[in-house]
């Protein structure tokens, strides 16, 4: 189930990074390092009050060569188009200026609901100061501090109760939903239509509302899928629509709605930064992940080729170690036909569940052959463990003290776990929780 999304609009400087950092919190993972997503990253998954969220920062998506109103104008566009509910930040330092109106005016022409900021009102002497910003017509102003903390948790009440109704298609259970996400011109088209056949017909194309993804269903020996796409790429001419950031917000709402995600590398280039981050983000969400290597053609192959590219792939995407790699050609239809098998292996591991009393034997096993170390003086103690849920396979290991599993004996027993019941392709979660 795709999350609703929060936008954060405004023009320069108002605070809106510094809010998004907020917002997103303590969430930078090892992973997220690896994969080179840290760093300027404008969207991120959050949560208030166990209601999950996607964050977008409008102003991290630069648009060089634009002048400064068209920018924002555009920022704020993206925003309208992406999220469910939109946070307009203005500066409660220097009140109403032309640029905020600019964008209060194109937030006004949209249907998404719209929550006031208004940043840099450090303390309570200077709350008196929002009311100007009434004028902008979004109602209520939020007073809140980015640098201190301050009134995010009242914005964010707000804006979770503006989220809307869902407006998800439902598939029947059992249909597998996939998509192909990499860099522009890795032959995502070619591959999409190589697999489903050219004359494919878009049957649901949800226009006009929040998701405007198009969906293509296929049947492929019995089994049902459905191809996610996003409508965006379809009407290029907007500027931003080939901006790097912005066609990574594309594959982002793809991964979100998707079980398995192939992530598509382009042979003749090789693995590029950009390529890493999109597979980043589909590893951060949990999707079952294959990666496909296209243009497999275009290379001067011996025996020593694949595996020299496989050891690249596993160096470079060292978080994706459980994706199954698949070297094909769009263009020739090499190994093709191996791809909807693969897909259903992955989808099977992404919704596979384990017997507890199996899953305890194996912890147990793992325990006995590699024992946690200690630190200062404790040992990790774990009593129990069992799945709580599936897409992906997430587990909750009971131990004596939680901060004593580190992260190198989680993996070591997320890897046992992995090996024996064979999670192909999909990540698997492991919490430690302490035994009440
Ligand atoms: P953006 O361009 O809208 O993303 O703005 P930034 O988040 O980069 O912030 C611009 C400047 O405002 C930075 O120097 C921040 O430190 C500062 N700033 C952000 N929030 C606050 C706040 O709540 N109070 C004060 N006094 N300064 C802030
Ligand atoms: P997309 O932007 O990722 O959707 O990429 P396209 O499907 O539009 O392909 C970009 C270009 O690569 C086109 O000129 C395709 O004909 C070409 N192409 C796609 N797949 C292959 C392939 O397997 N081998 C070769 N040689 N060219 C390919």
């Amino acid at each position: 189930m795709a999350k609703p999304v929060i936008a954060i609009v405004g023009r320069p400087n108002v605070g809106k990074s510094t809010i998004f950092n907020r917002i997103v919190g303590e969430r930078i993972s090892i992973v997220e390092d690896v994969a080179g997503v840290t760093r300027d990253r404008i969207y991120s998954a959050s949560e208030w009050l166990t209601q999950q969220f996607n964050v977008i920062d409008t102003g991290g998506i630069e648009l060089s060569d634009e002048p400064f109103m068209e920018q924002i104008r555009q920022q704020a566009e993206i925003a309208i188009e992406e999220a469910d509910v939109i946070i307009f930040i203005v500066n409660g330092r220097e009140g109403v200026t032309d640029a905020d109106e600019a964008v209060a005016k194109i937030l006004y022409r949209s249907n998404k609901p719209v929550v006031l900021a208004v940043n840099k009102v450090d303390n309570p002497e200077m709350r008196s100061e929002i009311y100007d910003f009434y004028a902008l017509g979004f109602g209520e102003p939020y007073p809140i501090s980015g640098s201190h903390g301050l009134g995010l948790g009242d914005l964010l009440d707000k804006a979770i109760a503006s989220f809307p109704e869902k407006d998800e298609i439902e598939y029947e259970e059992g249909t597998i939903k996939f998509s192909l996400i990499g860099r522009p011109n890795v032959g995502k088209s070619s591959l999409i239509n190589a697999m489903l056949g050219e004359e494919r017909v878009i049957v649901s194309d949800i226009a006009g509302t929040t998701r405007d993804a198009i969906d293509t269903p296929h049947t492929f020996d019995d089994q049902e899928y459905v191809m996610i796409d996003t409508a965006g790429m379809r009407k290029k001419g907007k500027v931003y629509e080939n901006t790097e950031k912005y066609s990574i917000l594309r594959a982002l709402r793809a991964i979100e709605r998707s079980d398995v995600v192939l992530v598509v590398i382009n042979a003749e280039e090789g693995i590029r930064e950009q390529d890493k981050k999109i597979a980043g983000y589909a590893h951060e969400a949990g999707r079952g992940i294959i990666i496909v290597v296209n243009k497999w053609d275009t290379l001067d192959k011996d025996n020593k080729t694949m595996d020299k590219f496989t050891t690249d792939i596993r160096e470079q995407f060292i978080f994706l170690d459980y994706a199954p790699i698949i070297f094909v050609s769009a263009l020739t239809k090499q190994r093709l036909p191996k791809l909807f098998p693969i897909i259903n292996d992955v989808y099977n591991s992404h919704s596979m569940r384990v017997q507890s009393s199996v899953l305890n034997e194996v912890i147990t096993d793992a325990v006995a052959i590699n024992p946690a170390p200690q630190d200062k003086g404790q040992r990790l103690r774990i009593y129990y463990a069992t799945q709580v849920a599936i897409q992906p396979p997430t587990f909750v290991v009971f131990v004596n003290n939680p901060e004593l599993m580190h992260f190198s004996y989680q993996r070591f027993l997320e890897n046992r776990i992995r090996d024996v019941f064979t999670f192909e392709g999909t990540p698997i979660r492991l919490i430690s929780r302490q035994r009440k």
